[in-house]
């Protein structure tokens, strides 16, 4: 009788091991990917791209965010229907989404930057910096001429708000505490965003001589 209980108290015991094994394994999940919010995760989920391989039907997957031709009224775009509920909400409500649980904060990838509503080229990796707020950052636009600025004092705060200087899209804010050149922390959301990387860049160009290659021109204010 006495064995049979250690017999039962073993089993128990071995059982509770494996649950919580199991349970770490999926909080350990979790925390990996801080990044694949619902929207990031409706944003990548192309239909039936990850499917197959074949051209046609990557095509198809850039259909769903194909580029506007740039002389598109954008005032009459029907953008609820373009972009996912939480790109609608950040770029055309000015609502800024999470830290550390959007999709490019921690991108270390080269790569082009682009507004994710009318696909103008806003940034490049070359700026982009860790900043430690859970934002995509970044000391310098690409050009002085892609982004407006915008006085902001909702929240109880005073802020410069950044925009598409083509569309209009709500993107972040510009704060003065970034690091050299500039001094400027250009703070966006990822659901801003659309990234091409490098290699997409030289092949959608043909060449090896994308915006990533050249020095961004550094104009302190
Ligand atoms: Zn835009």
């Amino acid at each position: 009788m006495k064995s049979l209980l250690v017999l039962i108290g073993a089993a128990l015991a071995s059982f509770a091991v494996v649950a919580v094994f199991a349970d770490n394994a999926a909080s350990e999940e979790q925390g990996a990917k801080p990044a694949a919010t619902a929207e990031s995760a409706a944003a990548e989920a192309a239909p039936s791209a990850a499917v197959e391989e074949k051209p046609a039907r990557r095509s198809r997957k850039s259909m769903a965010l194909e580029p506007l031709p740039p002389d598109t009224d954008w005032e009459k775009v029907d953008w609820v229907s373009r972009l996912t509920p939480m790109q609608f909400r950040v770029t055309r409500q000015a609502h800024t989404e999470q830290p550390f649980r959007n999709e490019f904060w921690n991108n270390k990838k080269p790569g082009e930057y682009r507004c994710v509503n009318c696909d103008q080229l806003l940034f490049t990796s070359k700026t982009k910096f860790e900043s430690g707020c859970g934002w995509p950052s970044f000391w310098l636009p690409v050009t002085d001429d892609v982004i407006t600025e915008h006085p902001d004092y909702t929240l109880n705060m005073q802020r410069i708000e950044t925009r598409c200087a083509r569309c209009a899209a709500h993107l972040g804010h510009v704060f003065n505490d970034g690091p050299r050149p500039t001094g400027l922390r250009y703070c966006i959301n990822s659901a801003s965003l659309r990234f091409v990387s490098a290699k997409d860049v030289k092949a959608a160009k043909g060449d090896a001589s994308g915006a990533i290659e050249k020095a961004a021109p550094v104009k302190s204010r």
